[in-house]
């Protein structure tokens, strides 16, 4: 068996914004998600706002719909 072909494979969290942590295995430690299946619109079928750094307010400005 090669080394290196199989990185440290271990059980570890995934954490999302909304406060949702799961548990699953990565090569990675500890991640961290803005959205995950429990706040996601698709799978809540809330429409929920995600703004990040003002991206909605230039599209509105944008299409003169912030008015
Ligand atoms: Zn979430």
């Amino acid at each position: 068996m090669k080394e290196g072909l199989h990185p440290n494979y271990q059980e570890t969290e995934i954490k999302c914004a909304c406060g949702a942590v799961y548990k699953t295995c990565s090569t990675k430690a500890d991640m961290h998600v803005d959205i995950c299946s429990s706040c996601h619109p698709f799978f809540t079928g809330k429409q929920k706002l995600v703004d990040t750094g003002g991206r909605v307010d230039r599209f509105k400005k944008r299409f003169n719909l912030d008015k």
